[in-house]
């Protein structure tokens, strides 16, 4: 006979969509299954009803809950697929009663031994997933008064549809927030690896350089190109380092801001950055404009300064020999924006964004021409981010690419009320 569509009257229609709506906004899997069983009894006026869910992994079938106390080492014990009623209903995807349990051979009574409960009639049904594949079994469990009705049957069959998404739909939440929490330990693991390189690290080189420097002054010109070039390459070394010392005003997530008020500008006059010695060496020109007025921002200055040296040290590492690097400040609306461009490589129009992931680098890691760790523009972000400022990159149209921060200014400037 082909099943008849499901038929709810008003009251029940109107419960089963708060109910829908209570366990789609439900993620804890015991409070989820305690509410559908007092759901599942209340509708169907029964006098207890059970969940029993089938394990994923191992594919048995276990009690998971029930109005009445189950013991703990019941819940433990799978009931057996093959040899037991739920096990029947679950096999065979459809809904199934059984009038009186004690003449069906199926029927496991150790449970109601157990807990002083008697059984007389099941009206069991499949709970599924989205693709209607049984993952568990509804029961309720002795009709309080007269006997269970097609309404009950239908009722108990929306309920357990509704459950079985619900129950996998917070299987897998709590999947993924498992997922999230594993990612997250590892992520710490690794910014505790970089901070405690970078330390590490620093000690050794800091001797290297001293005693270079001090073997470069002193050596005749026979040695000075071989100095020249251990000397370089503990230079290289120590920005890296200092990408990696940089990554702990991240790596914890809560780093604590020095307010104060900076301008910018200030801050750039101090950095000198015209006789930085690779720009120099590149024979770049920089140049820097400057507002005539102060444009003071309530901010960090050793975050600032970090940001700020990273943009420009990018733009003089990408930026070929002879190129023009310009670094301005002024001032948009309730903001100031610093913009670094360069005439350099520039950024591929998809990359625009991504530049600024942890790690990320345009270049390929096996064929790179440029040094660096691809950290700095991520730690800029998020020190801009701090200040509740933005930044983000162009590309110019000639050539090259073009770098803001926008900070919000301090409401001296913008004539706001403290
Ligand atoms: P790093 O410079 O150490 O590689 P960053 O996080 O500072 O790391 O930059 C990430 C990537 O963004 C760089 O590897 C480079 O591919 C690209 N990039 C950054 N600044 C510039 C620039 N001024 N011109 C061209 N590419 C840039």
């Amino acid at each position: 006979m082909p099943a008849r569509p499901t038929k709810l009257d008003a009251v029940r229609l109107a419960r089963m969509v708060e109910v829908g709506r209570i366990l789609n906004s439900t993620t804890d899997p015991d409070a989820l299954l305690t509410f559908i069983i007092k759901e599942a009894a209340a509708m169907t006026n029964t006098e207890a009803a059970s969940i029993l869910l089938l394990d994923p992994n191992t594919r048995q079938l276990f009690i998971k809950a029930s109005s009445n106390d189950v013991p703990p080492e019941m819940k433990s014990t799978p009931v057996p697929l093959d040899s037991s009623i739920a096990g029947a209903i679950l096999k065979s995807n459809q809904p199934l009663y059984i009038p009186n349990v004690a003449a069906d051979p199926r029927w496991n009574q150790e449970v109601d031994e157990a807990i002083e409960f008697q059984t007389r009639e099941i009206l069991g049904v499949p709970m599924r997933n989205v693709d209607k594949e049984p993952i568990g079994v509804l029961e309720a469990i002795n009709k309080l008064e007269g006997s269970f009705s097609r309404q009950d049957a239908e009722t108990l069959a929306v309920l357990a549809d509704l459950a079985g998404v619900a129950v996998e739909k917070a299987r897998l939440f709590n999947e993924l927030q498992q997922a999230n929490t594993e990612l997250n330990e590892l992520d710490q693991i690794k910014s505790d690896f970089i901070s405690i390189a970078s330390h590490e690290l620093r000690t050794p080189l800091s001797v290297i350089l001293g005693y270079v420097s001090f073997l470069r002054e002193e050596a005749g010109p026979e040695m000075a190109d071989q100095l020249d070039s251990v000397l370089d390459a503990a230079m290289h070394l120590r920005n890296l380092i200092q990408d990696m010392l940089n990554f702990r005003y991240v790596a914890t997530g809560e780093s604590v801001l020095n307010l104060e008020m900076v301008d910018l500008a200030q801050l750039i006059r101090e950095m000198n950055v015209d006789q930085d010695e690779t720009a120099v060496a590149k024979r770049q020109t920089i140049t820097i404009n400057l507002p005539p007025f102060r444009l003071p921002v309530e901010a960090d200055r050793d975050m600032m300064q970090v940001v700020m040296d990273n943009l420009i040290s990018n733009a003089i590492k990408f930026t070929p020999q002879n190129g023009r690097i310009d670094i301005s400040i002024t001032r948009h609306g309730l903001e100031c924006w610093l913009t670094v461009s360069d005439t350099g490589i520039g950024i591929p129009e998809d990359k625009l964004d991504r530049i600024f992931r942890r790690f990320y680098q345009v270049e390929h890691a096996l064929d790179r021409q440029y040094e660096g760790m691809g950290l700095g523009l991520s730690i800029a972000r998020e020190l801009v981010e701090l200040h509740d400022g933005r930044i983000w990159a162009e590309n110019l149209d000639g050539q090259g690419c073009c770098f803001t921060i926008a900070l919000p200014l301090h409401r001296k400037v913008t004539g706001l009320p403290g």
